[in-house]
């Protein structure tokens, strides 16, 4: 899940860059940092007094889906293995939710890799190379069906491994504020929570995104669109050099090792944040073919760019026709 802020690489700030078009009415900026990362929102002036809600929001999410919140959710299912613990229904659809995406991505997508990412020193910043042995033993912690939901009595428990939502919470995150947006009848925002985006607006004007090139300063490509969600996922976000070889965050379940796909960036544009979210890590581990595939099928109104090793980007579900100059 989401690192503590010291190991939060000001990278993350400057994934995405928005563009405001030059007719735009007077905004006001807040930062702040939430669930171990930043966050920028962007609103028009005359709706600045959401942000005391958004903060809430995003606490609120802290206080029930954080791996380090010793009160959350996820603190107590971790680490009272085996044990019952009360959630609420919030929760629970969260949880249903990574688990079907587990299903449908054959796994690729997976919500219980915490000891994984915790081992590697993903969490801490105490890098390591475990051994064969040490990810052989890591493996019976990450399997799909270690989590029980009991939905009568809304309980949870995890029988080995560690939860880590960090591949989808931001996404969720910014659902919730999207529901604030409409709610206050909000005519522009953008919202920019550790590289996930969300833009919001009439749906007439379009925002221009530029996202990140994943190897130099500066861009690899600029979009537009008129409202929704962009995720990315990179292997420059967390990681580490030993030898020469790359170890970055995004975990491989069938190696417990790097995803080594031949992707190190993926930018997904969705109306959900939190399938976008989800989506940009799954199709990380899937790599281009079976993403491609897997998106084609499962989420043909999900629009994908996905920048393999060698620095070639593909489009999928129409993404092409987003690119500006
Ligand atoms: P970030 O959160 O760093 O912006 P991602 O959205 O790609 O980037 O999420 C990466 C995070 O997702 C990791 O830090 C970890 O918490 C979690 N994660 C890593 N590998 C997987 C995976 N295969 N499936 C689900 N979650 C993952
Ligand atoms: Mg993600």
């Amino acid at each position: 899940m989401w690192r503590r802020f010291k190991y939060s690489g000001i990278g993350l700030f400057i994934i995405i860059i928005i563009f405001f078009s030059s007719c735009s009415p007077k905004m006001i900026t807040k930062k702040g940092l939430y669930l171990g990362t930043f966050l920028t929102f962007t609103v028009d002036s005359s709706h600045s007094y959401v942000y005391n809600e958004v903060s809430e929001i995003l606490n609120k999410i802290d206080e029930k889906f954080s791996r380090f919140n010793k009160d959350s959710f996820v603190y107590k299912i971790n680490n009272k293995k085996g044990e019952w613990v009360k959630v609420d229904e919030e929760f629970i659809d969260v949880l249903k939710f990574s688990i079907h995406m587990n299903e449908i991505s054959d796994g690729a997508f997976n919500p219980i890799l915490g000891e994984v990412e915790k081992e590697w020193g993903f969490y801490d910043g105490n890098y390591k190379i475990p051994s064969g042995e040490e990810l052989k033993e890591l493996r019976k912690g990450t399997d799909i069906k270690n989590i029980l939901i009991d939905k009568e009595e809304k309980r949870v428990k995890v029988v080995a491994g560690e939860l880590d939502f960090g591949g989808l919470v931001k996404g969720y995150a910014l659902d919730l504020i999207k529901n604030l947006l409409e709610k206050e009848k909000v005519k522009r925002c953008v919202v920019n929570l550790g590289g996930n985006i969300l833009v919001f607006g009439d749906g007439k004007e379009e925002f221009k995104i530029g996202i990140r090139h994943p190897r130099e300063a500066g861009l690899i490509v600029k979009i537009k669109i008129l409202s929704g969600t962009v995720s990315t996922s990179g292997d420059y976000e967390n990681y580490f050099a030993r030898d020469g070889v790359r170890y970055h965050h995004i975990i491989d379940p069938t190696t417990l090792k790097s995803a080594r796909s031949g992707v190190i960036e993926v930018t997904v544009i969705s109306d959900d944040g939190m399938l976008g979210d989800a989506l940009s890590t799954t199709l990380f581990v899937l790599g281009i073919e079976k993403g491609e595939r897997f998106l084609i099928k499962n989420y043909p109104q999900v629009k994908a760019i996905i920048v393999d090793k060698n620095l070639n980007k593909h489009f999928i579900n129409g993404a092409m026709d987003l690119i500006v100059p």
